[in-house]
């Protein structure tokens, strides 16, 4: 999720607080990140999640995270082992979606550097989507406008071949905060069958605990 320290619309907090009250009890804050804005992004996320899951009345927990966003494909590596360096809960990477030049070799090189979910990766190659498989990448289905016209071959692809998939909201503003209708609708219209409903959610959960679990600061 997305909040205006970069292009979302809301403060951190004010997104949390948003996501209680829709029931929500995990989220990540996951702004667009480059070289020139990472630790900041990483501190100011690392505050506000320190802050909220430290109340134990309170009924969310908060991943500080980054989306590395349209960096070059060669540094992703780098950029992303600094992000966990510097506490970086979930590290996303912005993917091949359609609808912008995002970088060609960006699918690949965020799967090879281990990022923990690969959003909105466009028409990504079968081989590739084998390697986010073996690599344990989780590949996303996204609710986003634009960036959703390709969860069809995502889903298909990761279907076949057995890789993770977890949906999104990729959330900006208020209006993107997931329904449980809008969640359904979305991931059966993708392709995916009834039994997905639960799979993916598991899957959000299992990735959560797992990387909340190491070392929750
Ligand atoms: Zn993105």
């Amino acid at each position: 999720m997305h909040t205006f320290l970069s292009d979302g619309a809301l403060l951190p907090s004010e997104l949390a607080q948003r996501c209680m009250a829709a029931g929500y009890s995990a989220m990540a804050i996951t702004d667009h990140a480059d070289c020139s804005n990472l630790e900041a992004l990483i501190a100011a996320a690392r505050r506000v999640a320190e802050d909220f899951n430290s109340r134990s009345d309170l009924p969310i927990s908060v991943a500080p995270g980054v989306e590395l966003t349209h960096v070059i494909p060669g540094m992703i590596a780098e950029l992303t082992d600094w992000a966990r360096s510097l506490g970086a809960r979930i590290v996303v990477m912005h993917g091949e979606t359609i609808v912008e030049p995002v970088p060609g070799g960006t699918n690949r090189a965020a799967i090879e550097a281990g990022v923990d979910v690969l959003a909105h990766p466009g028409l990504i190659t079968r081989e590739e989507v084998e390697l986010a498989r073996k690599r344990g990448v989780a590949l996303e289905i996204t609710t986003r406008r634009g960036h959703s016209l390709t969860n069809g071959h995502v889903a298909r692809l990761a279907r076949e071949t057995g890789a993770t998939l977890v949906l999104n909201s990729d959330a900006h503003s208020p209006g993107d905060i997931l329904t449980p209708l809008l969640r359904e609708r979305t991931i059966l219209g993708a392709g995916l069958d009834e039994e997905s409903l639960e799979s993916l959610a598991a899957n959000s959960r299992g990735l959560f605990d797992r990387l909340m679990g190491e070392g929750k600061s």
